[in-house]
């Protein structure tokens, strides 16, 4: 079976009715997967087989070059889009998707910068030679200590998200005599996921501060927004503007609140305003609607202040295929789209473009990773008979489970399986595959077609997993957290080693 990219799918095994069709990209697996004459899979040039000798089951796999080519697709097609309508965008790897020192490396080689969201993820950046001015930190709660790291390590930029800590920051900074770089995490209602987006007055969670002026009051309905903002009036570049100008009305938006605030503050420089709509996003609609709300109230706080904030971070979330079948966010056109709606806006507005930033994370390394396994016990069971047929689920436990994978446990997340290590004419069945942990609801994969002969010791592959999956993993049950494996040209490398029993018994202090 052939792509749209001219390379062979792993689906060869599988030439059945049954069999799920693969997307135009070889999806969901990284597009070095191939699946060779004897039904063997390989990735990168190294077969599963010998991945699983010299590194063990479970093991997080991650295709480098595929990786790459996604860090490089973001960042060439959003520069490209957003040099057409006479902008400049940066783009951060989300690192919070899976942050080793080599992946971060590899963001940094690719020409993307690094996003954090804890003093650990910054430590890993750092270690991986990320230079600070490459750096944003994030967090609803950064502690103190967390920001100090940030100012003592030159981070590029701190998103703050409440107006508790912009006075934090700002007391901080000025008892170190630093002047901290600022952006204003704001929600603009709304909220994308999945195939739509939905555009709410009123936020609830925990992210970010409003940009609807009834938050501030309580009053319920949608936020009036004049169409046309008022004239701006001479615009200072953000930095310059003196302390203390204009005070918040008391009618202000929670956002528009933070931003007065953080002008008022010489120990803080006001970069830009940021919003992240949600994650696993396939319609470029939310973005763009998010897009003009910010661009808006940057146009309102010019007109209040003089000040023209000069960033628009647009936040992450773009979509991936999970599942054969699906079709994940295209790079070239989610840029197009929104680089030409924020001109449109930016037009009508009578401002002109900030420069932009994106934070993309499982865009760059989801479909880069897959997780090998080993089957353990296969049990069939029979399901429904009340007022359905009954029918029969075959339930394949494999040697991991909602430890090294929360996301079907935690939100029902889909993704597709198959036994990689050999071919297999057996018809396919109905199966589930199921973690060892002590939980029903230890799921891997909730529905796949597998040939109906899998066995003990079969090699299984998930696809997909590079995000979200060691980013996430626990030791739940006691076991040991596996290794993320770099395969590349033939060759597997460890980026970061499983865990041992003796790192498990060295945390506990008896
Ligand atoms: C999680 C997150 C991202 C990345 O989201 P993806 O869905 O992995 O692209 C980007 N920005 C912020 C602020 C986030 O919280």
């Amino acid at each position: 079976m052939t792509d749209a990219s001219g390379t062979t799918a792993i689906v060869a095994g599988q030439p059945r009715p049954a069999a799920l069709p693969v997307g135009p990209a070889g999806a969901p697996w990284s597009s070095g997967v191939r699946r060779g004459d004897d039904g063997a899979v390989e990735v990168a040039g190294v077969g599963v087989a010998e991945l699983a000798a010299d590194h063990g089951t479970p093991s997080y796999i991650v295709d480098e070059a595929d990786f790459r080519a996604r860090a490089r697709a973001y960042r060439t097609a959003f520069e490209a889009a957003f040099a057409a309508v006479g902008t400049g965008v940066d783009v951060y790897y989300a690192g919070k998707a899976l942050l080793t020192v080599a992946v971060a490396r590899w963001a940094r080689e690719e020409g993307l910068r690094v996003d954090t969201a804890s003093g650990g993820e910054l430590a890993v950046a750092l270690r991986a030679g990320v230079p600070g001015e490459a750096i944003g930190l994030h967090g609803n709660n950064k502690s103190d200590a967390e920001i100090v790291r940030a100012f003592d390590n030159g981070v590029g930029r701190i998103i703050v998200d409440s107006l508790a800590e912009i006075d934090r920051v700002a007391d901080l900074a000025a008892e170190r005599g630093v002047v901290a770089p600022v952006m204003v995490r704001v929600t603009t209602g709304v909220h994308a996921g999945g195939h739509e987006y939905i555009s709410t007055a009123h936020e609830d969670q925990k992210f970010g501060l409003s940009v609807n002026a009834a938050s501030a009051s309580g009053t319920p309905g949608v936020s009036e927004r004049p169409e046309e903002a008022a004239a701006p009036g001479p615009i200072v570049p953000a930095g310059e503007h003196p302390a203390g100008g204009v005070p918040s009305s008391g009618t202000d938006s929670p956002a528009m609140t933070a931003l007065l605030r953080i002008l008022e503050r010489p120990s803080l420089h006001l970069l830009g305003i940021h919003s992240h709509i949600g994650s696993q996003i396939l319609d470029p609609d939310g973005f763009e609607a998010a897009a003009r709300a910010v661009l808006e109230l940057r146009a309102d706080l010019a007109a209040r202040t003089g000040v023209l904030v000069d960033e628009v971070d647009l936040g992450g979330g773009y979509g991936i295929a999970y599942l054969p079948g699906e079709v994940a966010l295209d790079p070239e056109r989610v840029a197009k789209d929104i680089a030409s709606s924020v001109a449109d806006v930016a037009a009508r507005l009578g401002t002109p473009l900030p420069r932009f930033s994106i934070e993309p994370g499982r865009a760059v390394v989801g479909p880069a990773g897959m997780t090998l396994y080993t089957v353990g016990t296969v049990k069939p069971v029979t399901v429904g008979g009340d007022d359905g047929e009954p029918f029969t689920r075959l339930y394949v436990s494999v040697d991991g489970g909602m430890s090294d994978n929360i996301r079907p446990a935690l939100y029902g997340a889909d993704y597709h399986a198959e036994i990689v290590g050999r071919a297999s004419e057996a018809e396919p069945v109905l199966a589930r595959v199921v973690g060892k942990h002590c939980e029903s609801g230890d799921i891997v994969v909730h529905q796949v077609m597998l040939p109906g002969d899998v066995r003990a010791g079969d090699l299984l592959a998930v696809a997909a997993t590079g995000a979200y999956g060691r980013s996430m993993a626990s030791n739940y049950n006691m076991l040991l957290r596996p290794p993320v494996v770099a395969v590349r040209d033939g060759e597997s490398r460890v980026l970061v080693r499983r865990e041992t029993e003796d790192d498990l018994l060295g945390l506990d202090q008896g």
